[in-house]
């Protein structure tokens, strides 16, 4: 075994960004893909001369590995995988090797939902308070990458739970834990507790005077807290009762106290709504606070930040019917809050690949605000059979564009056309991304359409 020998599996941003630091640290680096590399991270690897493979896995090549690097897209029980840990070889994530060389301080933030929003706010809030803040994990560029010069001073960091089932020793200075809500269940046999056990390996390396921010009313959340009680500064996050230390949402005003000092703000005057915005917005701002930025600072960001695109993401008004694009609404929870987020009466355009839903969350919700349900997906049967004689009006599509005009002719002046699918994309798109673009495409033609004007 070449103890200074590092493989990488998996060619994406993670991986490539792992074995460029891996060079720059001297290891022996190999990587390899199974699937095919983008242009742009071959030429990437070839002007570093790191040697790699892709369309395939060579064994002789990858068993002799000192340590093993693992995209978060492989699954630990690929049988390569197995071997490896047959053999004693070590297999991290590139977050558990990234950050080895940093002596930033951490900032990791994971849940079922909301990972991307409050991760982006968190580093938004510190980088116009003035700190060097860098933005890693599962957004933007790699913190593998952006280790080599070990530039900053704090990193905002997304975590999967893919890439928290491959970290061991990495310590985080902040911890936020949003949500547990059933989703990739594929991958942990089924179990929902296994996908818990998962989400709490935030907490592995947590010291006692690290902070811990979670929401309080997260059964599974709290759930474990009663049975493992960890020893770490816990600031919980409630949408029901007030909170000593910690944050709420009271009357549309949002409070997050941090060891004696207190920042209050009307939610309506940030650039986030809804009650799960709300939850993600006490997330970043006792984040913020934690690491000592003011509450000026705090405020001046609130009201700066512009959100990912396909977040309840505003797509265009015709004839005074409004559309939203929540195409990363991928599960039954995120709907379960964009409906919550809704003042208006929601035309609902749902489904897609279906991961296991329970719809019955969504009962008194869509009873209030669903006047209309448009079905875009391949297989719809199980959508239109359980909101069969819940919604009055129930149609089927599987093009977009007719799925928004069905929107707009079911639409009165004030309503809401909403799509926010609670399953995954890929029946009918290549991803979420793909289907929320392709939205807010068909919603501006039609939009051009309507006022007379040409075709896009
Ligand atoms: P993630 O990165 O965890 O997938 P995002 O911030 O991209 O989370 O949001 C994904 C979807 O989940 C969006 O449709 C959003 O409306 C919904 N969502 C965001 N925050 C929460 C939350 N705290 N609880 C439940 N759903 C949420």
């Amino acid at each position: 075994m070449a103890a200074r020998k590092i493989v990488i599996l998996g060619g994406g941003e993670s991986g490539v960004g792992a074995a460029l630091l891996a060079q720059a640290k001297g290891f022996d680096v190999f990587l390899s893909d199974k699937g095919v590399l983008s242009d742009a991270y071959r030429a990437m690897l070839q002007n570093a001369g790191i040697l790699f493979e892709e369309g395939q896995h060579t064994e002789e090549l990858i068993l002799d590995a000192g340590e093993v690097v693992k995209s978060p897209g492989i699954p630990g029980t690929a049988s390569l995988v197995q071997k490896l840990r047959a053999h004693g070889t070590p297999v991290i994530s590139e977050i558990e090797f990234a950050a080895r060389y940093t002596k930033a301080k951490l900032i990791g933030i994971t849940g079922s939902n909301g990972k991307t929003t409050t991760t982006l706010l968190t580093y938004h809030l510190l980088k116009t308070s003035g700190l060097n803040v860098g933005l890693a994990g599962n957004v933007g560029e790699s913190f593998a990458r952006q280790v080599i010069d070990d530039a900053f001073d704090y990193f905002a960091l997304e975590l999967s739970s893919f890439q928290l089932d491959d970290m061991y020793d990495t310590h985080l200075d902040v911890m936020v834990l949003l949500n547990i809500t059933p989703d990739h269940l594929d991958r942990y046999g089924y179990n929902f507790q296994n996908y818990v056990d998962s989400k709490f390996r935030i907490l592995q390396q947590a010291r006692p005077t690290d902070d811990f921010i979670y929401f309080a009313e997260s059964e599974p959340i709290l759930t474990e807290l009663t049975r493992r009680n960890p020893v770490v500064h816990r600031l919980p996050i409630s949408l029901k009762t007030a909170v000593e230390e910690g944050g709420y949402l009271a009357n549309g005003q949002l409070h997050a106290s941090y060891r004696g000092k207190t920042f209050e703000m009307q939610q309506a005057h940030t650039m986030l709504r809804g009650p799960h915005n709300g939850i993600n917005t006490m997330a970043a701002i006792l984040a913020a606070q934690s690491v000592g930025v003011s509450n000026e600072a705090i405020a001046e960001g609130l009201k700066t930040f512009v959100n990912a695109p396909h977040r309840l993401e505003p797509a265009g008004v015709i004839d005074g019917v409004q559309f939203i694009n929540d195409s990363k609404a991928t599960n039954v929870d995120s709907v379960y809050y964009a409906l919550s987020s809704m003042d208006a009466p929601v035309i609902w355009i749902a489904g897609g690949l279906d991961k296991g839903n329970d719809y019955a969350q969504l009962d008194e919700l869509v009873r209030l605000k669903v006047k209309a349900l448009i079905c875009l997906g391949v297989d719809n049967h199980k959508l239109v059979e359980y909101f069969g004689g819940k919604v009055s009006a129930i149609s089927e599509t599987q093009n977009i564009r007719d799925a928004i005009e069905m929107g707009r002719a079911l639409g009165k002046p004030g309503d809401v056309v909403l799509l926010s699918p609670a399953c995954a994309s890929f029946d009918l798109f290549r991803n979420y991304e793909d289907r929320g673009n392709q939205f807010k495409v068909a919603v501006q033609r039609l939009s051009l359409d309507a006022h007379g004007q040409a075709h896009l």
